[in-house]
């Protein structure tokens, strides 16, 4: 099986990247943010303090977690439902970068992470993919970009829904979501040492997706 891991802070492009690569090559396409938010959204259903470690422990045996692929787009199922439109809210995304720093979650999506790995190829990204949950994989990419450009594009995403967004508090909370990934104890955002480092500042999608696909096929020979 040929694995490609992509890493990197929050609104980076890695998942319109890893799609459109993925895409291109065949390959699964895996977003491991989509499991840390629906525990997110499961503790917020349940009214549990995203923050309180032993009650977000306990609950992890009350949450099931699926991912089916549909049309080759990730869905995600959390107790049976699909809950993968209802995850992509700001509260979720905050909620989901506070519940990732408690060990137990980690452990909890390990497995599931890496047994799409085992009988599929799969292009998967995430915060520590290339650093813990994949470490052999055959490819690894650590996708950045400013964090200016990042809440720029996440702006004009939300434009592009009809939402107002405010681009201040857009960059604050990705200051604030890429300290909490990038401090916190346990696999913490960092490149692995064997990672190629693409800054995506000053490319647009179709440039970066050329890039990285580029990149792969050179290692698929
Ligand atoms: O990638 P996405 O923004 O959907 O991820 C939501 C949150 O889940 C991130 O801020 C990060 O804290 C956490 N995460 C993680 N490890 C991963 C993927 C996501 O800690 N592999």
């Amino acid at each position: 099986m040929f694995s490609v891991a992509i890493d990197g802070p929050a609104g980076a492009g890695k998942s319109t990247i890893a799609k459109a690569a993925a895409k291109e090559l065949g390959f699964i396409y895996v977003d491991t943010g989509a499991l840390y938010r629906s525990i997110a959204l499961a503790c917020i259903e349940m009214s549990i303090p995203v923050d309180d470690v032993s009650a977000v422990s306990a609950a992890l045996e009350k949450i099931s977690i699926e991912l089916a692929f549909v049309d080759g787009t990730q869905r995600v199922i959390l107790n049976g439902k699909d809950v993968s439109d209802e995850i992509r809210t700001e509260k979720v995304s905050m909620s989901a970068s506070t519940v990732s720093g408690i060990p137990q979650v980690r452990a909890y999506l390990l497995e599931l992470q890496r047994s799409f790995a085992k009988t599929q190829n799969v292009i998967m990204d995430g915060r520590d993919i290339g650093t813990v949950v994949l470490p052999d994989a055959q490819v690894k990419i650590f996708l950045t970009a400013s964090a200016q450009a990042r809440a720029q594009r996440r702006t004009l995403q939300l434009e592009q829904k009809g939402e107002k967004p405010d681009y201040e508090k857009i960059l604050e909370d990705i200051i604030k979501r890429d300290h909490n990934d990038s401090s916190r104890k346990i696999a913490p955002l960092r490149p692995a040492e064997d990672s190629i480092i693409v800054d995506t500042t000053e490319l647009d999608p179709e440039q970066s997706v050329n890039r990285i696909t580029e990149l792969i096929k050179g290692r698929m020979k």
